[in-house]
Order: C-alpha cells, then sequence, then structure tokens
C-alpha cells in the first residue's frame, strides 16, 4: 500500500522587543540568570500586565505579510499548567480569538508551487527555562531562570498541509526568511528564538480522513525538522505496515541518536482549562493601524526574488542566493546600481563577497568593502581595465586597506596590457623560446594554446588582456 505524509507545524517565533509583553523587563538573550524579573513575569498576586504595542504590531505584521485576516477584537486568555519553570501557573496566550487567522504562505517545493494555509498567529508570553544541572555540575538537580518569562512570541500554526519532510524544511526556511525580513525575530534555532514542533500522520494514498497523528519536538535546526519527519513518516509506517496503530503521542526528538523518544503521557495530557484572562483588556486593533502597518512594511522575500528576476535578469538561483537576507539584498541592489551588467556583480556577491563572509563569519553589514568601493571594481572588470583574475588580487587588497579599486590598480600598475603591439614582442619571444611546443601546436596538439597563454601571463605578471592575447597567439602560430 502506498502512504501520503501529512504534516502541520507549530511555530514559536521570539520577537525582537527590547521589553517584555506585559511589563518593562528587559528581554534581551543572555543575561546573567534570574535578573530579568519583576513581580508582573513571576505572577505575584495583585499585579497587573500592561500588554506591550510592539508585540501587537510584529504579530499584525507576520499576519499581514502571510495573508491574514487581522482580528479587529482578539482576547488573551490564561492556559494553565504546573511547571517549576512557570511560577505563575498559568501561561498567558490566545486561544478562541487569535490576533490572526485564516492566511496562506506560498512555496516552491522541487519546481511545483505549493500553498500551505495557515490556521492562525497568536500571541503569548514565553515561559522560563529549566537547567539540568548535570550539564554544568555532576548533580541531579534541575535550576530554573525566569529570565525568560514574559518574552514575547507569535506562534503560527498551519493546517496539516505540508506533503514531505523536503517541503515542511521549504515552509520553514521561507517562513523563516519572512520573520527576518520584518526584522520582528533573528531566527536563530539553535538558540531557541525560533522553535518549531510537527504534527505527523500518514494514511493510505487517495483517503481524505486525516490519520492519527504524532508530535515531534525538540528540535534545534531546520535539518533536525526534516530528519525528524523522515524518521517519523518511517516509524509510523513500520507500525501501519505490520498491522500496529500509531498512538497519539508526543515524542522528543534526540538529534544525537537521531531518534525519537515518548515523553510521559501524564506531561501532554492537554487540560489547560483555558480562559480569559481577567486582568486584560479585549484588543481592540483599529483598521487605520493595520493600514498604516501595511504602509510600512518593507517588500517580501517572494516579491524580491521574483524582481531579482524580472528587473535584472538574473537566474532563478542567483535571485534565490541574493535575497536570502535583506541586507546581502540591499547590498547587491547598492551595486548593480553603478553597473549594467547584473549579472556580473551577481557573481562577484555570490563567488568572492559571500566567500569572505563566510570564511571570516562576518554580517555583510560589517563588509569592509562598502557597495560604492565593489562597483568601482567592477566596473574596472566590465571596461577590460583589469582582468578577473588581477581583480581577485585587488579584491583582496580591498579588504583590508580603504583605497578604491582604481587607487589599488594605479599604484600597483595593474592596468591590463590590450596594447597588440606591447603584447606582439612578449608574443613573439614566447614562441621562439618555445621551437618543439610550436611543432608539436602544427601537428595538431591544439591544447598546447593553454601553455602558452600561461607563458605569456607569467611574463606580464598577469596583465595580458586574455582576449587580445588568444587573438594575437592564434594568429602568429598560424602563419608559423
Ligand atoms: P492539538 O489539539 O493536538 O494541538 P490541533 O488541531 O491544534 O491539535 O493541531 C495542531 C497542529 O497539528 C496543526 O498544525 C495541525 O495542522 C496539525 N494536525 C492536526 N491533525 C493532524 C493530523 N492528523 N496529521 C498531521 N497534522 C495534524
Ligand atoms: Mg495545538
Ligand atoms: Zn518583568
Amino acid at each position: 500500500m502506498e502512504f501520503e505524509t501529512v504534516i502541520g507545524l507549530e511555530i514559536h517565533a521570539q520577537l525582537l522587543t527590547s521589553t517584555k509583553i506585559f511589563c518593562t523587563c528587559s528581554s534581551s538573550f543572555g543575561a546573567e540568570q534570574n535578573t530579568h524579573a519583576c513581580p508582573v513575569c513571576l505572577g505575584m498576586p495583585g499585579v497587573l500586565p500592561v500588554l506591550n504595542k510592539k508585540v501587537v504590531e510584529y504579530a499584525i505584521k507576520m499576519g499581514l505579510a502571510t495573508n491574514c485576516k487581522i482580528a479587529s477584537r482578539s482576547i488573551f486568555a490564561r492556559k494553565n499548567y504546573f511547571y517549576p519553570d512557570l511560577p505563575k501557573g498559568y501561561q498567558i496566550s490566545q486561544f478562541e480569538e487569535p490576533i490572526c487567522e485564516y492566511g496562506h504562505v506560498d512555496i516552491i517545493v522541487e519546481g511545483e508551487p505549493r500553498r500551505i494555509r495557515l490556521t492562525r498567529i497568536h500571541m503569548e508570553e514565553d515561559a522560563g527555562k529549566s537547567i539540568h544541572a548535570e550539564e554544568f555540575v555532576a548533580s541531579d538537580e534541575t535550576l530554573v531562570d525566569v529570565n525568560r518569562c514574559g518574552t514575547p512570541l507569535i506562534e503560527i500554526v498551519t493546517e496539516p498541509d505540508i506533503r514531505s519532510p523536503r517541503e515542511a524544511f521549504v515552509f520553514l526556511n521561507e517562513l523563516r526568511q519572512i520573520l527576518r525580513y520584518l526584522n520582528i525575530c533573528d531566527g536563530n534555532m539553535e538558540e531557541g528564538s525560533l522553535r518549531c514542533d510537527a504534527n505527523i500522520s500518514i494514511r493510505p494514498k487517495g483517503d481524505t480522513k486525516l490519520g492519527t497523528k504524532a508530535e515531534l519536538k525538540n528540535m534545534n535546526s531546520f535539518r533536525g525538522v526534516e530528519k525528524a519527519i523522515e524518521y517519523e513518516v518511517l516509524r509510523q509506517t513500520d507500525i501501519i505496515t505490520s498491522g500496529g496503530k500509531v498512538q497519539q503521542q508526543t515524542l522528543l526528538w534526540d538529534d544525537k541518536r537521531m531518534e525519537v523518544q515518548p515523553i510521559r503521557s501524564k506531561e501532554m495530557a492537554h487540560d489547560y482549562r483555558y480562559f480569559p484572562d481577567p486582568d486584560l483588556v479585549p484588543v481592540d486593533v483599529a483598521p487605520e493601524w493595520i493600514e498604516a502597518i501595511r504602509a510600512d512594511m518593507p517588500e517580501l522575500p517572494a516579491a524580491r526574488r521574483e524582481r531579482f528576476r524580472t528587473q535584472f535578469k538574473l537566474p532563478e538561483y542567483d535571485a534565490a542566493v541574493l535575497t536570502e537576507t535583506k541586507d546581502v539584498a540591499d547590498y547587491f541592489e547598492a551595486v548593480a546600481a553603478h553597473i549594467d551588467d547584473a549579472k556580473l556583480v551577481s557573481n562577484w556577491i555570490m563567488g568572492e563577497v559571500l566567500r569572505t563572509l563566510n570564511e571570516q563569519k562576518l554580517d555583510i553589514a560589517d563588509f569592509p568593502i562598502n557597495p560604492q568601493r565593489l562597483a568601482g571594481l567592477v566596473d574596472l572588470i566590465q571596461k577590460s581595465v583589469i582582468s578577473g583574475k588581477i581583480a581577485k588580487s585587488v579584491f583582496t587588497e580591498m579588504l583590508t586597506s580603504t583605497d578604491s579599486a582604481q587607487q589599488i590598480v594605479d599604484a600597483k600598475g595593474l592596468t591590463q596590457v590590450s596594447d597588440s603591439s606591447e603584447l606582439d614582442q612578449v608574443i613573439n619571444d614566447i614562441i621562439t623560446a618555445n621551437p618543439d611546443a610550436v611543432e608539436r601546436f602544427k601537428a595538431g596538439e591544439t591544447k598546447l594554446t593553454g601553455f602558452f597563454v600561461g607563458q605569456i601571463m607569467k611574463a606580464t605578471q598577469g596583465k595580458a588582456n586574455p582576449k587580445v592575447v588568444n587573438q594575437l597567439l592564434m594568429e602568429k602560430l598560424n602563419k608559423k
């Protein structure tokens, strides 16, 4: 029997606000344990939470970016459960009336367009962090850090529309790109500012009824999500083909052992006794505010990719690489504004620039060569003042100097030699010095051209214009 995989994702994104969702404590990452806390985020009796407006703005931004309907009124609810890292005994979330619903994200998976519908996006606070002490000291104690209590999150829930582990990967990547373009979440899965739970079931191909799902948690990378889903699909397929039934349960992915472990069923009993939080008024959003937020939205990744293909006539691959982050896309556009060969600019950014950023672990914002200087370099190549090979050495020089490409070329005398009268002499000398090679070339060993060009380049320290060299060389050799 053939099976179809059905996946729905629940993604938590930590919002880049400077303060928490209901108090003025800092929500920055990495502070000393238990220093970012106050009676409000610890839920002491008698305190009143006050909603951070930025959180609502960011949730609306994400809703607009993913084609959601924005609710004019939404409600905060208490989700009650006991856990040591939740001193309040409840988490403030949204339940029946979330801020965003009915969205979708369009992606392309292995050449096929796919639409993944979003059920909802809601706002909520994060819980604290349990730290298992055996990781640091020989002890079986668990420590609690409450700094994260009250950190703002949005939870994005998809319909069960995803059909393969790869599709989940592509969707997550697109979602993260949107979050980053909007500058509302840093999207770092390793640090936990983006978390993804995957709900997975399988069903006989052609069936419309959903199978029993298992929920996978604890993946801490995109590859981890893909791997975990692959594993789970195989596990469920094995169970069903050997006559068993999949149990509805929560499983923890172990990235080192590449397998899942069930968590105790008690911990997953879903009885949160939600009720509207009596301390918080409903969130009323004026249509004018939504429009103001919409007007302030940046161009989104999909639109920018498409524009890079049409406006700059770039291949799909280049468009995808260059728009991966907003900053690189901005950098490309700033260079391309000065050069009319967009593909040449793209090659330089995808090649030398991104390679250098990667090697030096730099963000493009800290890249020593600004767009104007790179444009100066690409311009010299385009005008054949220097060869691509010389340009690479100029580029390296520019990384540690503030000079323009032209200044470096002038100072080092790197200008390409295209003048045939200058090259004539060099080429004649090389031909005279290698009579054997000339004989073999005449006898049909045409690959010796490479040898001659190499010698000429060596004699000119790489400055000879390869096009002119090739032409002159051929003329001379064929006359021999
Ligand atoms: P729960 O109440 O267990 O949290 P929800 O109905 O809220 O379940 O759905 C949570 C997520 O699981 C959503 O992303 C949804 O699309 C997905 N989902 C629901 N049922 C299935 C299923 N049978 N197979 C795969 N995913 C599912
Ligand atoms: Mg759920
Ligand atoms: Zn606080």
